[in-house]
């Protein structure tokens, strides 16, 4: 049988222009998959409808054939695959995995305002569990009124379905699983049908994804791809976290600092072998970028 070839992907979601930390990410994807001799694909992920726009997903590809980086095979758009994610969804319902939370943001902050002050960064900081322990009847009646509410995975119950599990990140070594790092965290959302978790667990498979590229700052979400994998019997890729870029400061660069999107680099002249060439260095650099 001929051995499956290796894969990565650069998965950016058009929420605005591209930027220079999108940028590394692509060059991350791009220079794997030709180290291992395989390929790498294009996922626009615009799942998310109020904050993504089909005119960002058009300059996006223009802003990455100005930089001449180039994709393998057909673009996968997240938009299109709606019905896929609603399956997997429904299988984990099925697995009894999820359960329906009607809090709202309000409602939890409040209930994070009651609670003893949590070590920072702790799962409980993230959700307190509010519709985890919820008597059947009440979830029954509530589900049948047609309240608003989003589908979360029930971290414990998950721990003891799969057992342990563990995960390779080819920067930081073997990893044990621990998918309630993130708290109970949101599958379905109120108002569509799909997370980030679920929709790049599945894709990523779906794509035959073998070498999972992509910033540090997702570290912890991998925890949770790793158990979804598990659950919905999918593929186990490796993954590699790579840094990210930050300003002289070492204050990360974001979005919201327009001076580094592709666009106003491009209309200030910049060349894209120079951008390339700034972001290489930056890399030796301990990952501060300047523009040359
Ligand atoms: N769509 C995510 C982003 O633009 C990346 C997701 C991933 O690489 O898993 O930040």
């Amino acid at each position: 049988m001929e051995a499956e070839r290796p894969a990565t992907r650069f998965a950016p979601s058009p929420s605005g222009r591209l930027h220079v930390g999108h940028v590394l990410a692509a060059v991350e994807a791009r220079r794997l998959a030709d180290e291992l001799g395989g390929v790498c694909r294009l996922r626009i992920e615009d799942i998310d409808g109020q904050r993504c726009r089909p005119e960002y997903a058009a300059l996006l590809l223009d802003d990455l054939a100005w930089l001449g980086l180039s994709f393998d095979g057909e673009v996968s758009v997240q938009s299109a695959r709606m019905d896929v994610y609603r399956q997997a969804l429904e299988k984990l319902k099925a697995m009894g995995v999820l359960y329906p939370c009607f809090c709202t943001r309000k409602r939890i902050a409040e209930r994070l305002a009651e609670m003893p002050r949590a070590p920072h960064g702790s799962a409980c900081d993230m959700y307190p569990g509010t519709c985890r322990s919820m008597e059947a009847d009440e979830r029954a009646a509530r589900l049948a009124e047609g309240e608003a509410h989003a589908w979360r995975l029930d971290c414990c119950r998950v721990q003891d379905m799969t057992g342990e599990l563990e995960w390779l990140d080819l920067n930081a070594g073997p990893q044990v699983c621990e998918p309630s790092r993130l708290g109970d965290v949101i599958l379905a959302r109120k108002d569509f049908p799909v997370s980030y978790h679920l929709a790049v667990t599945v894709d990523d498979a779906e794509q035959g994804i073998t070498h999972v590229t992509r910033g540090a700052d997702l570290f912890e979400s991998t925890h949770v791809h790793r158990v979804l994998q598990a659950l919905l019997g999918l593929p186990v890729p490796v993954w590699k976290h790579h840094g990210l870029l930050c300003d002289e400061n070492g204050k990360r660069l974001a979005k919201r600092d327009g001076a580094r999107s592709l666009e106003s680099l491009r209309s200030a002249g910049m060349e894209p072998g120079r951008l390339l060439a700034s972001i290489e260095k930056a890399l030796a650099q301990g990952g501060v970028w300047k523009m040359e």
